[in-house]
């Protein structure tokens, strides 16, 4: 690996050339078992042939033009997105942690236009959104944080899934202009809220008592991850404001920042930009995905294998001592450990299957939504005996 690339990430030894649906191969052809899919990013597995297509001939066609311009594929992708999500509005920017900024500006704006000079947002604890100032200021990660003082300011921290806490600061803060909470926590351990669909329909609640934005980070529960569309449509609410990335392009870098009722006509003329934010090739790669996901039933199929992968778990560490819990929402899968087990994640690697390991304790499995019973069947057997070794 080159001496002149930062030291940010602690890379495994190990590198891709190549991938085929669930698989990937390395540069001595060794074949591995990919259940993280980039970080819930390739949902579509690697190399799908129909994307592959629309991303070639869009790439022959128009890579970027500025938008200064007209882009017809940007447009038809706001549509398709609004369509599916039951939506108005979008801004397409290049990350997840993008896509926040465009949420937290539009909240600020949002309050500045009824008159809050200094409005405050509500986030949660254990809360990843992102990298950049603004969202690791909101992020619920100490770690994250550290050594970037000062943070932005305007973030109300409480418990996740504790409405009790959100009824309090609605009571005494008038400052409070939104809330902005993942539908499940990806990056905290898949913290799914204890009564999932209660926890958000209580902040939609307390949102519209109070005339605050009910902004949910989509980034890793949107795009078929979780079964639906959008973690939301679980429930019966709709969000005033959506982040989206990972999933939507399909490892093309895409964000966008969606939004509904009040929410949708905030930003006017020259209060937000991005040189590259929807431009021709991402947006044809965004659109290019939700049609082949609707096309194969990947929404489905992400429920039916992530609840069998979750069962398979279950049967297997029935009387197993030291796995903590098995919690899943579609295809986000978390197995809860009673000890730090950051090690599996080389020990899988050995074995040729990729998995990750967050809030330290937690194996987080995303798998491609294209994963059929036979390849879950492998990942289950191959992690199960992993983990049943490590635990001994
Ligand atoms: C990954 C992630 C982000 C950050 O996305 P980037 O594209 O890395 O900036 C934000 N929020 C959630 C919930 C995420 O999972």
């Amino acid at each position: 690996m080159s001496v002149h690339l930062m030291n940010t990430y602690t890379r495994q030894p190990v590198t891709f050339v190549r991938g085929e649906g669930v698989w990937l191969w390395d540069d001595k052809g060794e074949k591995y078992l990919d259940a993280l899919a980039g970080v819930a990013v390739n949902g579509l597995g690697h190399a799908h042939p129909k994307l592959v297509k629309a991303i070639s001939e869009q790439a022959a066609k128009l890579i970027h033009v500025s938008n200064i311009y007209q882009i017809a594929e940007q447009s038809a992708l706001a549509d398709k997105l609004c369509e599916i999500s039951g939506m108005d509005k979008v801004f397409f920017c290049n990350s997840g942690c993008e896509a926040n900024e465009a949420s937290i500006k539009l909240a600020r704006l949002y309050g500045h236009n009824k008159g809050i000079e200094n409005p405050e947002i509500i986030v949660m604890d254990k809360s990843f959104h992102g990298r950049t100032m603004a969202t690791l200021s909101a992020t619920g990660n100490r770690k994250v944080q550290a050594g970037f003082e000062p943070l932005v300011s305007g973030f109300i921290r409480v418990p996740y899934d504790d409405i009790e806490s959100v009824r309090q600061i609605a009571a005494r803060n008038a400052n409070v202009v939104a809330v902005l909470v993942e539908p499940v926590q990806g990056e905290g351990g898949i913290n799914i809220p204890k009564h999932a669909s209660g926890y958000l329909e209580a902040l939609r609640q307390i949102c519209n008592e109070h005339d605050w934005l009910l902004m949910l980070d989509e980034v890793q529960t949107g795009i078929g991850r979780t079964g639906t569309w959008f973690g939301f449509q679980h429930t019966n609410i709709k969000p005033d404001v959506m982040s989206l990335a990972k999933g939507l392009g399909s490892g093309v870098p895409i964000g966008a920042c969606v939004a509904s009722g009040v929410a949708a006509d905030v930003f006017t003329y020259g209060k937000h930009g991005s040189t590259f934010g929807g431009n021709p090739l991402a947006t044809a790669a965004g659109l290019a995905t939700l049609n082949i996901i609707e096309e194969e039933g990947l929404r489905e199929n992400a429920e039916k294998i992530g609840n069998y992968i979750r069962e398979s778990f279950e049967a297997e560490f029935k009387d197993q001592k030291g796995v903590v819990a098995i919690r899943n929402a579609g295809l986000m899968i978390g197995i809860e450990l009673n000890k730090p087990c950051g090690e599996l994640v080389k020990l899988a690697l050995a074995q040729k299957l990729l998995i990750n390991v967050t809030a330290e304790s937690v194996v987080r499995l995303l798998p491609p939504l294209v994963m059929n019973e036979a390849e879950a069947q492998l990942l289950v057997k191959q992690l199960s005996a992993l983990i049943k070794t490590f635990l001994k």
